[in-house]
Formats: structure tokens, C-alpha cells, sequence
């Protein structure tokens, strides 16, 4: 396992397996490792020859001064997770190796970024196509890995490749959970058990929407059937959407559609959590 803080060695030793055809594979992440990263390393040492593990918290993406300094570390446990996993490099890059100074560029995206995470969370979204690009531009993969918790900025992921020409293939993974349901996710080690549990209604909530949306194909009904759960466990979303998969505008009607997303965010405790589930429908016309 070789760690690298600088860009120059880390382009230097790529640029070596690169030459000799090797097939790189990148996982950007924000440290704090568990099994929703493990999928992503796992699927990457499976398909590539050398794996990349980065491990950066993007002050960029960040429209939260207190949920940025209280992002959890365990630079440790990262490194022994990702090197038992058969990860050979770790980028952990300081603020100043990413951002010597201020960065005047800025990347928009229409539609896809425009709802929910890019309605709650203003200007995070383009933190993370900032800092996506110039990893993509330092790592060079020829795999990236991303997981299909964060949906939104999957797609915003996808897009930027394909708008920009970065050559580069775009894995998304399935979210992994807990056994109550909840996503994981580093935020949830902010949770105390009984959060924990109200949380796992956040779940509960979209699969029983879900559930209404394969039986009647209604979504104000699924809106609802979702909203009662969480209005049970005490739980106010800042949004909950069935929105359209491609372009993340919310739906009034499933009609002609034959995959949606359901997406919600909602803050338990001081943590904010994001969860979705994709749903395929069948129509009987
Ligand atoms: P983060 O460290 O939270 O920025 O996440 C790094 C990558 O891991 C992102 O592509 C996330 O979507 C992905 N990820 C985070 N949590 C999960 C999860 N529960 N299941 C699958 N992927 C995840």
C-alpha cells in the first residue's frame, strides 16, 4: 500500500502502471470508511489492476461551516479497510495540495442539479463537479466508482464526462445498508442508537412509497404513503420526491415512465442524511 499527499509523485507512479497496461481504477471518497465504501474498493480491486483510494474532504462542497468541521476522520481504520480490501494507493491530499489557491472556476450544470440537494445544499453541487474533475484530471482512471446513495451527483458525475470528454467509465453501485434499512453513511456515526432508529424510517418511507408506485402507479398516493411514515417517526423531509431518474425534476405523473427515483432528505438529530431507492414500473396500456 503506498500513500501519497502529493500530486506529482502520486501522476509520477500512475503514469509508470499506465505504461505498462495496467487498468487504474479510482474511488473518490471523504474518508471515514465502512461497507458502502468496502462495495465500491471491492468492485474496483474485482475489475482493475491498481485501485485508488482518495480520502478528501472538500471544504468546496461544503455549504455548512459546523457539517464540515464536524465530518468525522479515521484516517487509520481508512487505511487498514482499504489495504484489506486490496487497495494499493491512498491520495489523502491537504486543503493546500488540492487548493493552493481560491479557485475562480466554477461548474453549473442545468436540470439535473437543480432540485433537491442542489435547492437544499446551494453550491454544493458545484464543489463536487470541481473537485470530481480534478480528480479525474489527476488519477486519469480508467474506472470511477460512485455510489448510487448520493443519485444526484451520480448523474452530475455521468454528465460531466460526457459533456466534457473525460475519458473515463463511470460505475455507479447499488446503496448498502444496515439491517433496519438505513443507508450508510459516515454522517450516521454522528447518530445516537435511538436516532439511529428513527432514522430507519427514512427507508421504511421510500419503499412503502415505492410499494404504492408499482401497485397504482399514483404518485400523490406514494407521496403520501411515504409522508405518513415519516410524519410518524417525527421525521419533517426537507424534500421527498418522486422525481424523473434522468433529469431529477419531480413528478406529478408516472405516465410512459418506466423507472423513477424517490429521493428525500431529512435532519435527525444535528445530521443530515439523504437517502433514495429507484423504482421500475411495469404499465398495463
Ligand atoms: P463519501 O465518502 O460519503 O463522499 O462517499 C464516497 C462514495 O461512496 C460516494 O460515491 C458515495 O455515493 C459512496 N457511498 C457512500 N455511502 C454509500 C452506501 N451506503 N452505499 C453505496 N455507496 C455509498
Amino acid at each position: 500500500m503506498q500513500v501519497f499527499e502529493k500530486i506529482g509523485p502520486l501522476r509520477d507512479t500512475l503514469a509508470g502502471h499506465r505504461n505498462s497496461g495496467k487498468r487504474i481504477g479510482l474511488v473518490p471518497t471523504m474518508g471515514y470508511l465502512h461497507d458502502g465504501h468496502a462495495t465500491l474498493i471491492r468492485r474496483a480491486v474485482e475489475e482493475c489492476d491498481v485501485v485508488v483510494c482518495s480520502v478528501f474532504v472538500n471544504p468546496q462542497q461544503f455549504n455548512n461551516t459546523s457539517d464540515l468541521s464536524n465530518y468525522p476522520k479515521s484516517w487509520d481504520k481508512d487505511l487498514k479497510l482499504a489495504r484489506g480490501l486490496g487497495c494499493q494507493i491512498m491520495f489523502k491530499p491537504g486543503d493546500d495540495e488540492m487548493y493552493p489557491q481560491e479557485p475562480l472556476v466554477r461548474i453549473t450544470t442545468k436540470l439535473i442539479t437543480t432540485e433537491m440537494e442542489g435547492v437544499f445544499r446551494p453550491g454544493h453541487f458545484e464543489g463536487v463537479a470541481l473537485i470530481v474533475v480534478k480528480l479525474l484530471n489527476i488519477v486519469a482512471p480508467d474506472v470511477a466508482y460512485f455510489g448510487q446513495k448520493d443519485l444526484q451527483q451520480l448523474a452530475l458525475v455521468r454528465q460531466l464526462t460526457l459533456d466534457l470528454n473525460i475519458p473515463v467509465k463511470i460505475t455507479g453501485i447499488p446503496t448498502q445498508r444496515d439491517a433496519s434499512g438505513l443507508a450508510l453513511s459516515s454522517r450516521n456515526a454522528r447518530l445516537s442508537s435511538t436516532q439511529k432508529a428513527q432514522a430507519a424510517n427514512i427507508y421504511k418511507a421510500l419503499m412503502a412509497a415505492g410499494q404504492q408506485l408499482e401497485d397504482n402507479s399514483d404518485v400523490s398516493k406514494a407521496l403520501g404513503a411515504g409522508l405518513e411514515i415519516l410524519a410518524k417517526a417525527e421525521i419533517n423531509p426537507e424534500y421527498f420526491n418522486v422525481v424523473n431518474s434522468e433529469t431529477f425534476q419531480p413528478m406529478q405523473s408516472v405516465e410512459g415512465s418506466n423507472q423513477v427515483a424517490i429521493c428525500t432528505a431529512a435532519t435527525i438529530g444535528e445530521v443530515r442524511l439523504i437517502d433514495n431507492i429507484i423504482v421500475q414500473l411495469t404499465h398495463d396500456d
